[in-house]
């Protein structure tokens, strides 16, 4: 679109002739004070409140959103804008001259620069605006009994989810660094409500889709009475406006000074850790003064250093809420497994592992790093079992083959990364080979231990990591579970019996 600037206003092109300009050659948009006696449109304000949304996603008249622009209510922010001769994607921040393209425009009639990297979510070119509320924020009713939600929290819980309330009462940055099987979704709870009842505009965000829609029926049932949109590539509540929102950080994109607090899940999660405009996209969601949780069972090397030096806020919730001490993983040498593979064999050590497993009739997961191993160790394995399956992330059958697993059809699972988090089997053993691959990081060797001995009836599970030399990453997965284990027992979370399994006292 092309604009003039007239008499400390935007106006778009088509309202008037003479000299106009893309937003984003123009150097201060203007923004005209709020009229308060404008009668705005309630539905605009639904859709608007909190985001930066394009032209394309309003499904009202342009008249009616430049009439709402003029009497102060809705914001055109450029969608890109220049550092020196330097274009920046205001949406996701991107800065990569690589990362920009260009085309013949239509619309401003002229060659058009556009970011590549937020495309998925619309195009944004030197001629976008990006639309946002600058009005007063939807009434939203809070019921009087917010939460439905009676259970009862551990010890560690507890003082986990009473900092979560203060720190979203007072817009604080918390970390909440819980061991895998902490039951940390409870933790949220008392907060949640916390916020809800102060009129507070909350966010779950997290990197991964399953995570949404796992999470959306458990909030769904804890706050029966509350909106709550749920927001994923495809999903239609795109453009409900809800007190309690669930997102993949992607989906943050679209917003702008939204939330009074964010609760960031696994932040150390692809593909939050690597694309810089997800952490962008965190940071512009929020509003100026707000609260941000972090929940992770794994923080990367530069946060566990904060924290030790006291540079981050953070608390631990260091056991299981069944009070057993987290499995520690044993290291196997299986020599050089992949040149067996390439022969069609396993190390013997590895299917003497899986044998066993089948003689006690326990299911057993099996990490790989790459997809062709992974392949030929099925084709091996099968002729010692039916049972077994292997999964990745395109698998097209991979949902099927992980209830499989859950309705206990399989014996053995391989898989890749994929499953390192977010799913719970009761009662397995689990298996790396190849662990010293430089897929398998500390988080992620620290994710896949914590498969195993997750529920109460089965609180056990042997974690095998079989190498071919021993890496930093395994050494320190290793130290960061027996950290935990000591730091569990020390406060009192974790039963002596269990501790004692360990050898440590
Ligand atoms: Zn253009
Ligand atoms: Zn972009």
């Amino acid at each position: 679109m092309r604009f003039l600037v007239n008499s400390n206003h935007l106006l778009p092109e088509r309202c008037l002739s003479g000299n106009s300009s893309r937003i984003s050659q123009i150097p201060i948009i203007p923004q005209p004070l709020l009229n308060y006696k404008f009668p705005f449109n309630p539905k605009l304000q639904l859709l608007l409140a909190g985001k930066q949304i394009l032209l394309d996603d309003i499904p009202f008249p342009f008249d009616e959103i430049q009439s709402h622009y003029e009497n102060g209510y809705i914001t055109y922010r450029k969608g890109i804008e220049y550092q020196g001769k330097l274009p920046v994607c205001v949406r996701c921040g991107n800065k990569d001259p690589q990362q920009f393209g260009s085309f013949m425009c239509a619309r401003c009639g002229e060659q058009c620069l556009y970011c590549r990297h937020c495309i998925m979510m619309g195009r944004i070119s030197e001629c976008t605006p990006l639309i946002g509320w600058n009005g007063s924020e939807p009434v939203t009713e809070v019921p009087d009994k917010i939460m439905g939600w009676s259970g009862t929290l551990s010890k560690g819980q507890q003082e986990a989810s009473d900092l979560v309330v203060e720190a979203i009462l007072q817009n604080k940055e918390w970390l909440i660094w819980a061991v895998c099987g902490a039951g940390k979704t409870e933790v949220l709870f008392a907060g949640i409500e916390a916020a809800l009842s102060a009129k507070k505009r909350i966010c779950i965000a997290t990197p991964r889709t399953d995570v949404v829609l796992e999470l959306f029926p458990r909030l769904k049932a804890a706050f029966p009475a509350i909106d709550i949109a749920a927001l994923y590539g495809g999903s239609e509540d795109r453009h409900v406006y809800a007190p309690l929102t669930i997102a993949t950080t992607h989906q943050l994109l679209r917003f702008y000074h939204a939330f009074d607090a964010i609760i960031l899940d696994e932040v150390d999660a692809f593909p939050y850790t690597v694309e810089e405009s997800l952490q962008y996209a965190a940071i512009q969601a929020r509003k100026p003064v707000s609260a941000m949780i972090y929940l992770t069972a794994t923080p990367n090397q530069k946060w566990q250093r904060e924290c030790r030096s006291g540079q981050r806020n953070f608390t631990t919730i260091p056991a299981r809420f069944h009070r057993h001490s987290l499995p520690v993983p044993q290291f196997k040498w299986c020599g050089n497994w992949q040149k067996l593979l390439y022969k069609d064999k396993l190390p013997p050590n590895v299917i003497q592992w899986v044998k066993s497993r089948l003689d006690s009739g326990k299911q057993a997961l099996l990490f790989f790093p790459h997809i062709p191993m992974m392949e030929k160790a099925l084709a091996i394995l099968r002729p010692l079992t039916p049972n077994i399956e292997a999964v990745h992330a395109e698998d097209p059958e991979r949902k099927e083959k992980v209830q499989k697993m859950r309705s206990k059809e399989l014996k053995l699972l391989l898989t890749t990364t994929i499953l390192e988090r977010g799913v719970t089997f009761p009662n397995i053993d689990v298996a790396v080979i190849g662990a010293e691959d430089i897929i398998f990081t500390e988080s992620a060797l620290v994710q896949i231990a914590g498969r195993a001995g997750r529920s109460k009836d089965y609180p056990d599970g042997v974690v095998t990591f079989f190498h071919y030399g021993k890496t930093e990453e395994m050494l320190k997965a290793r130290r960061q579970i027996l950290m935990m284990n000591r730091e569990g027992f020390k406060v009192g979370l974790l039963d002596r019996e269990s501790f004692k399994k360990e050898g440590r006292i």
